[in-house]
């Protein structure tokens, strides 16, 4: 059904704007290529990277920490210049070029082209990320009924993305080898890239994502027009980026001035501080009305923070797990990065049509219960791993049904909750910060990953014998996995326990 607000001139295509689908391909093959790399990161890193320090896990929790981090918290800094200079457009094809180019990178044997390569992906990243996603929402005017379902199929394509790539790349980097896992990575970039041409070439998109302002664009800067300088700079901040990714101490295997801190966990302190102190400014000046909504939004942001924290472990210490002491016969540990894009693919629509019929009966649960039952089952998905351990055989090897369950449940509690804070924010922020909101948004994320190089470092085994498993790390992980359902489980029946409370504070944000 085409709603009636579409103007006629636009290109459509099943009840939606034609630019949806090239939209949806371009961020399906640039999800393949980020999903795909990160289902070989930790165990190259461990396998390769590190393997001739004992403490290689460790080693390999900070800098994927460190690297999940940083690639979310650029997107802030990517969305912020394409809004105020680049526009869209610009930007997807500046953040795509430089991801490729990480990609490609990845794939020569070096060390420090690792850490080049992982920064070019941090700021590619920044770039392509947070502006492919506006630009979804930019295709629909304000009001129209269409945009949710929108997002709903960009999100089925991001899961296309996350589960084909690491079938494949995990297929390939173990039959021939790392590198031609992260080259066919790079050729995924590439393929989204062409997508989003094509679009263009086509003129798919109108005058959509087009520079804010020509002068703007063009305005020279040191004789250089901003277009031309921004790259320029993009990339020069490529060798900054990597030298922070590599300078943690186990990995110099010297003594650091920061200690046991990182420079990237420092960073993310400070940032942390300025931003309490940012928002607490904005509380303070809100009106009553906005003030009880925007901490409420505040809140989300914060139990999504902890959920992703929890999640993410999937592509660090689980997949570590999966490769010691799950029985995989089916697929490789890094193919079983696939399997939360799978159920996602599976549940999206049930559980949104679920949220529909709920809603015609009056009984469709509000967002504080739908965030408490998500960390209830994150916590529930990590009590199904720690008690694993019990059909364990004498190799410490337990059964592949746990993990295949735990993606199971994990993804429901996903579904409750990303991609309903997600429009939550925008309904709860006063429309004069939603741009800066959903920066906040983005780096729930950012911070997730430093909840992940916490959690990964204590479950980090310390061993000189590259195949270290069995028996050994068994108990290490269940006891581990038995921790981490405790805190999920607990932070969800407190948010559940003050449901009451914060449905009052939401006011008529349902
Ligand atoms: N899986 C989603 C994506 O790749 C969300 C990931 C996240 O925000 N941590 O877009």
């Amino acid at each position: 059904m085409v709603d009636s607000i579409s103007t006629s001139e636009e290109k459509q295509m099943f009840g939606h704007p034609k630019g949806l689908f090239y939209l949806f391909f371009a961020e399906l093959w640039e999800r393949f290529s980020f999903y795909g790399m990160r289902a070989l990161l930790t165990l190259y890193m461990v396998q390769e990277i590190f393997k001739a320090i004992s403490e290689r896990d460790a080693a390999t929790a900070v800098v994927y920490a460190s690297y999940g981090s940083l690639v979310y918290a650029s997107t802030v800094i990517g969305g912020r210049i394409s809004d105020k200079i680049l526009g869209m457009r610009s930007s997807i094809f500046l953040g795509g070029i430089l991801m490729a180019i990480g990609h490609f990178v990845l794939a020569i044997e070096n060390n420090t082209a690792f850490f080049l390569a992982l920064a070019f992906i941090v700021v590619g990243n920044g770039f392509f990320k947070p502006n492919i996603s506006t630009f979804v929402g930019a295709l629909y005017k304000e009001g129209d009924v269409r945009k949710d379902s929108g997002f709903t199929i960009f999100y089925m394509g991001i899961n296309i993305g996350g589960f084909v790539a690491p079938l494949l790349c995990g297929w390939l980097a173990a039959e021939y080898g790392w590198h031609y896992g992260f080259g066919l990575a790079g050729i995924g970039m590439l393929t989204g890239l062409i997508f989003f041409w094509s679009g263009i070439k086509k003129n798919i998109f109108g005058d959509k994502g087009l520079p804010p302002s020509k002068e703007v664009f063009e305005k020279k800067i040191a004789g250089v027009p901003q277009k031309t300088l921004i790259p320029i700079i993009a990339v020069l901040c490529v060798p900054l980026i990597a030298y922070i990714l590599a300078s943690y101490k186990s990995i110099a295997g010297g003594e650091s001035f920061l200690g046991d801190e990182t420079i990237v966990g420092l960073i993310f302190k400070l940032i942390g501080v300025a931003v309490v102190l940012y928002l607490g400014n904005i509380l303070m000046k809100a009106t009553s009305d906005e003030r009880k909504k925007l901490f409420m939004a505040i809140l989300i942001t914060f139990f999504m923070t902890l959920f992703w924290g929890f999640h993410e472990l999937s592509g660090s210490v689980i997949t570590l797990f999966a490769s010691r002491n799950v029985d995989l016969t089916l697929m490789n540990a890094s193919q079983t990065n696939a399997l939360n894009s799978m159920f996602i693919i599976i549940l999206a629509i049930p559980i949104s049509l679920l949220w529909a019929y709920l809603s015609k009966k009056n009984l469709n649960p509000r967002t504080p219960y739908k965030f408490g039952f998500g960390l209830i089952l994150a916590g529930l998905s990590f009590y199904i791993l720690s008690i694993s351990g019990a059909s364990a055989d004498e190799k410490g090897m337990v059964p592949f049904a746990y993990l295949f369950i735990m993606y199971f449940v994990i993804s429901i509690g996903e579904l409750f909750m990303s991609p309903v804070g997600l429009s939550k924010i925008t309904d709860l922020s006063p429309k004069r910060i939603v741009a800066f909101m959903m920066g906040i948004w983005f780096l729930s994320s950012a911070y997730a990953f430093q909840i992940v190089g916490f959690i990964s470092k204590q479950l980090a085994v310390e061993s000189t014998d590259a195949n270290v498993g069995g028996l050994q790390t068994l108990a290490i992980y269940t006891d581990g996995f038995g921790l981490i359902a405790q805190y999920a489980l607990g932070a969800g029946v407190l948010v559940l326990l003050f449901s009451p409370l914060m449905k009052k504070l939401m006011g008529n944000v349902h």
